[in-house]
């Protein structure tokens, strides 16, 4: 595991969080995430207690996601940059990838929902492709 530093565009959300050396990422191009952020999503797959964050600084937005099941988008309550998503089907947290300072660590993600809804100028190899 190792330590990676993160935190929100306002500055008022800072974070460590300790990942994998390979840590799994996804891209998500569902309606849910594009509706909720205004485009894909690249989250980071987080082991239980990784992140270390004051998450009074957070404010919850929750829908429910293609699965029926409950999704809790945490973002900074001052400049509402996506933080954190919990999803309730797999009881784990997401970190949004984008709110690491680092993400040359980033080398390699797998799409999911990419059939549904992608951005048709947006070709992913078939093999990042989950279905
Ligand atoms: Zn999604
Ligand atoms: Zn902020």
């Amino acid at each position: 595991m190792i330590k990676h530093k993160g935190g929100c565009i306002c500055g008022e959300v800072k974070f460590t969080v300790n990942l994998d050396e390979k840590p799994r990422v996804f891209n998500c191009h569902c309606i849910h995430c594009r509706k909720k952020v205004g485009g894909m999503i690249t989250i980071i797959d987080l082991r239980e207690g990784a992140i270390d964050i004051d998450k009074s600084k957070l404010g919850i937005y929750e829908h429910t996601g293609g699965s029926g099941k409950i999704i809790k988008k945490h973002y900074c309550k001052k400049c509402t940059a996506p933080v954190l998503t919990y999803v309730a089907k797999w009881d784990k947290f997401y970190l949004y990838a984008g709110m690491l300072d680092d993400i040359s660590i980033l080398k390699t993600a797998n799409n999911i929902w990419y059939e549904d809804s992608h951005f048709p100028f947006m070709e992913i190899n078939e093999s990042k492709i989950k279905v």
